[in-house]
Order: C-alpha cells, then sequence, then structure tokens
C-alpha cells in the first residue's frame, strides 16, 4: 500500500496556503468528476485521491498530523479512504453550500438526489503500556453502538418515489422556475420506515455491543487519535456508519521515561562500582541489559544506548535508551567502615578535581538534544 503524498497529489506545495489548497482540489474534483468521465476507473481513483488528500490538507488538526507523521500518523490503516458519500458531502463545503452549485458545473442534477445518512462517530480511550508503544498491538475492544435492528425495512417513500426529491414550480418575473427540493415526507431519505421490530428506536436502530479487532501500530504517542473507518454507530436508512475514534493514553513506566522516541532510565550505581568499575544489568522496553561501568566514572555521566528506544511512528529509526548515572554515596556505615573512610579523608585522589572532559550537567544536557 504505497500511498502518494498528499501535497504531490493536490500538485501543491507544503507550504500552499489553504485557498491554493482548495483551488488545487476544485481543479482536481472538476477534471476527474465521475459525471464527467464514466466508468473511467483510473479516473475515479484520482477523483477519490484528491478528495482524501483535501480532507486531510483542509483541515487543520489532520494536516499537523499529516505533516508531522505522513499516512501512519492517519490512522486510516487498511481503511480505503474515503467512499464517494463522504467526498460528496464535502463538496458543500467546497463549492458552496448544498452540493447542487457543483451538480451545475456538469449540467445534470445526478448527484442531487437522494440523501445518505452517515452515523455518528463513537470515542472510546485506549489504555496502551510502553511495551504496546514500543511493539504496537493488536486489541480487540468491546463497544456498544448503533446498528440496524434484525428484520427491519424500509418502504419506497410516495411522496417522492425514493428519489427524496420534489419538484416545485414557482412564478417568478422571469417566468417559471423549477426547483429540486428535499422531500418534506422522508427528508429527502427517500425510504420510509416499514417494519419495525420491538425494541428498537425510531428509526429501527438498536444498541448492540461488538468486539473491534484494531492493529495500534508502534510508536504511538499520548493523546493521539487514530480512526477506524466505518466502525461507528451504523446509519438509519441504509446508511453509512460513522468511524470509531480511539483516543490513545499510555501509562507512565515504572522505571523508563518517555521523551519523544528516546527513553530515558535513571541509573543508581555504588560508590565501588563507580571507583572500581562493573559490569550491571539495567532494564530496557525489550528486557535487560548488560552495560560496562569504567572504573572512575562520575556521577552524571549518561551512557547512550543505540536503538534501544522506541521507534517512530512513520517506521524509520528507533530513538536511544539514555541511562543516567547516579552514584550512590553510602549512609549509616558500620564502625569499620566509617574508619576506612576516615582513613582516606586526606587522600589526594579524593579531592575533586573536574577535567575539561568533565562536563557540567547543563552541557551534557545541551549536548544531548545536538
Ligand atoms: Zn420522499
Amino acid at each position: 500500500m504505497s500511498k502518494r503524498d498528499y501535497y504531490e497529489v493536490l500538485g501543491v506545495s507544503k507550504s500552499a496556503s489553504q485557498s491554493e489548497i482548495k483551488k488545487a482540489y476544485r481543479k482536481m474534483a472538476i477534471q476527474y468528476h465521475p459525471d464527467k468521465n464514466p466508468d473511467d476507473k483510473a479516473a475515479e481513483e484520482k477523483f477519490k485521491e484528491a478528495a482524501e488528500a483535501y480532507d486531510v490538507l483542509s483541515n487543520t488538526e489532520k494536516k499537523q498530523r499529516y505533516d508531522q507523521f505522513g499516512h501512519a500518523g492517519m490512522g486510516n490503516r487498511g481503511g480505503g479512504g474515503m467512499n464517494m458519500d463522504d467526498i460528496f458531502s464535502q463538496f458543500g463545503d467546497i463549492f458552496g453550500g448544498g452540493g447542487s452549485p457543483f451538480d451545475s458545473f456538469f449540467g445534470g442534477g445526478s448527484r442531487g438526489g437522494r440523501r445518505t445518512q452517515k452515523g455518528s462517530n463513537l470515542r472510546i480511550k485506549l489504555k496502551l503500556n510502553l511495551e504496546d508503544v514500543a511493539n504496537g498491538v493488536d486489541k480487540k475492544i468491546k463497544v456498544k453502538k448503533l446498528v440496524q435492528a434484525e428484520g427491519v425495512t424500509y418502504n419506497t417513500c410516495g411522496n417522492c418515489g425514493g428519489s427524496g426529491q420534489v419538484t416545485r414550480v414557482s412564478n417568478t418575473i422571469l417566468g417559471q422556475m423549477q426547483t429540486s427540493v428535499a422531500c418534506p415526507s422522508c427528508s429527502g431519505l427517500g425510504k420510509s420506515i416499514d417494519k419495525r421490530p420491538k425494541g428498537s428506536d425510531a428509526n429501527g436502530m438498536v444498541q448492540k455491543e461488538e468486539v473491534v479487532s484494531i492493529n495500534i501500530p508502534s510508536g504511538v504517542e499520548d493523546g493521539m487519535q487514530l480512526k477506524v473507518s466505518g466502525k461507528g454507530n451504523a446509519a438509519p436508512f441504509e446508511g453509512y456508519a460513522g468511524d470509531l475514534i480511539i483516543l490513545i493514553e499510555v501509562e507512565e513506566h515504572p522505571t523508563l521515561k518517555r521523551e519523544n522516541n528516546n527513553l530515558h532510565y535513571d541509573c543508581y550505581i555504588s560508590l565501588t562500582d563507580a571507583v572500581l568499575g562493573n559490569d550491571i544489568v539495567i532494564p530496557t522496553i525489550s528486557g535487560k541489559a548488560k552495560i560496562k561501568i569504567d572504573a572512575g566514572t562520575q556521577s552524571g555521566k549518561i551512557l547512550r544506548l543505540k536503538s534501544k528506544g522506541l521507534p517512530s511512528l512513520n517506521g524509520y529509526g528507533k530513538g536511544d535508551l539514555l541511562v543516567h548515572i547516579n552514584v550512590w554515596t553510602p549512609q549509616n556505615l558500620s564502625k569499620d567502615e566509617l574508619k576506612i573512610f576516615k582513613g582516606l579523608k586526606d587522600s589526594k585522589s579524593f579531592v575533586p578535581n573536574p577535567t575539561s572532559s568533565d562536563k557540567s550537567f547543563f552541557e551534557r544536557v545541551k549536548d544531548m538534544f545536538n
């Protein structure tokens, strides 16, 4: 599934303004509109591709996410982008109201017919731990949603004959004008309810629990939203379902702290290990790891374990694990131990003498972010 870059699809630069994006899309929508290219699969694909690109780039929040994470950030995994109804409902925005001005571009009201209802979106919170973030995870989630009740049937609306529209003739100073309006008895749906099973609501819908399988990509962040198309509430009158929006919550890890794709670990070593050196075992996100503490290691030293951090959401590269060394100063010494330290009190090698290689804390932090 190699998706083209949305900017490339619309032929605009990354710095294009909203009005440039709109203009570019409008041009493509006219060029590849299915009414203008009947039975042309390639044109239809282009049409859909452009609509999807516009859907993202015209929305500040989506655009920001796309700019940051690319296609991976859109959470549209496995979803086939937008369906035609999504696209046509977008035209109200692009061509100013209602969708009918668009039809007039092609001189035929073929799209101005029946209105299709869209089910509402469902939102759920999903708690993940840091291991889930590191590896990605498949989750099965129970969601309560509206579905069409079993056995519900619909009638074709008698008033409009199922077209959803009725024609009105009015007399104006320019002569008789024919206008199409949404059918008042079916609200433009072209259908009315026929058989409504017991327990269903006025639209023949019932609440039902469903298990949805979702695939969470690795590298997601706390507060991110993923969209599973078509897994929200179903729409009455055989419309199309809304989306399931998953709000990601990442739980704090007991020992590892996250900073973008890097992880940080506060490591305490004994005074003797700092002086003599030793191999010690530390936790990482993928199990334990052995690290070497050199003899004469100073407190505050940061060891960088390459690629032991979290994968990035776009699939390129991994962060690092930064191990912050803290030397544990012993407390509550025994008499014998005190005696040893007292004996070392005036030892020359115990006098602090930082060299230029022993950078200050602030210098090290500065290095870390460069
Ligand atoms: Zn009707």
